[in-house]
């Protein structure tokens, strides 16, 4: 919080949300209003096989194009777009994006074998979920497999017979799940266990100051190897080093994201990136 204060003096949108109700009103009417004016816009972030360098997957990340601010990160009104319930109608329309996008890369006989979205502990609690993820399957015509969901740890902490219900009927979609920003939580693995995943993506925290600092390197190790034994894969948040990347090869960690590879960029961008490396492949 104290870290952050500096920053906040600068420029009123940074500022605590709940510090200034004026703000806070205005800025709850124009999330409220983004959608109908198409404000919104989807970024994706390449997900590659350590193995190969290869680009396997993409996170879908939101941005607010504000017509005054410019690009709002998502840290800035998920939190608001959380309290106010307009996480539901906003995640699904990030949902239908992503599923449409993936679908079209999938058309054009581009290598990428899902893109994966995050959706709020919101949208689970208080929509029918798993109903609204089969609808857009259907809608959009995106085969299910294409398709990522990223739970953070601490939804899934309170991981309640509904919630078990809703990943288990999401699973049987053929939608695979990930749990996202793992270790920043108070789970254990084997508490997860009695969830149908299929990922474990290691927070960003223990990957930034590898391989130097041997805490990270033995939290780095440990998680990836009890979540390999439990059969889930593994991937790695926030890799912006080729030694961050060849450590986490080196544990035999499978999947890498992060600014080493590439920045989140807009979808017209992103094909570019496949376009680039599908061209390397043939040579
Ligand atoms: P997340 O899902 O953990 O996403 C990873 C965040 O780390 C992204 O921030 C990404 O831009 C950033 N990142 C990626 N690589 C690097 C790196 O190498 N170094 C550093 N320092 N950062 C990196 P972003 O896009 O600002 O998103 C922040 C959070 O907002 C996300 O964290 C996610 O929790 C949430 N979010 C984003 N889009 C959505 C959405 O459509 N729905 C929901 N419910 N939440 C979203
Ligand atoms: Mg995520
Ligand atoms: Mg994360
Ligand atoms: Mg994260």
């Amino acid at each position: 919080q104290v870290k952050n204060k500096g920053k906040n003096n600068h420029c009123f949108y940074s500022a605590d949300l709940s510090q200034n109700a004026v703000e806070r009103f205005t800025l709850e009417n124009q999330l409220r209003r983004a959608l109908a004016r198409d404000q919104f816009e989807v970024y994706y972030q390449a997900q590659v096989s350590l193995e190969t360098g290869r680009i396997i997957g993409a996170e879908s990340l939101i941005r607010w194009i504000h017509p005054e601010l410019g690009v709002v990160s998502p840290a800035k009104f998920i939190p608001l777009a959380e309290e106010t319930g307009l996480i539901i109608p906003i995640g699904e329309w990030v949902l239908r994006q992503s599923a449409m996008q993936v679908k079209e890369w999938h058309d054009q006989g581009f290598d990428i074998d899902w893109v994966s979205v995050n959706v709020s502990g919101v949208q689970i609690q208080r929509s029918n979920f798993a109903d609204t993820v089969y609808g857009i399957l259907v809608e959009t015509d995106c085969e299910s497999h294409l398709l990522e969901l990223e739970i953070t740890e601490s939804t899934v902490m309170h991981n309640t017979e509904y919630v078990i219900d809703v990943f288990d009927r999401i699973k049987h979609l053929g939608v695979r799940l990930a749990i996202d920003d793992f270790g920043t939580g108070y789970s254990s693995l084997s508490h997860l266990k009695r969830l149908p995943l299929d990922k474990i993506k290691i927070d960003q925290s223990f990957v930034r100051d590898l391989p130097n600092n041997s805490d990270d390197a033995a939290i780095a190790t440990a998680i990836n190897a009890m979540a390999q034994s439990l059969g889930f894969t593994v991937i790695a948040e926030g890799v912006e080093t080729r030694q961050q990347a060849s450590f986490l090869k080196k544990i035999g960690c499978q999947q890498g994201q992060g600014y080493l590879y590439s920045r989140p960029v807009t979808a017209s961008e992103f094909t570019a990136l496949l376009r680039a490396e599908q061209l390397n492949n043939k040579k």
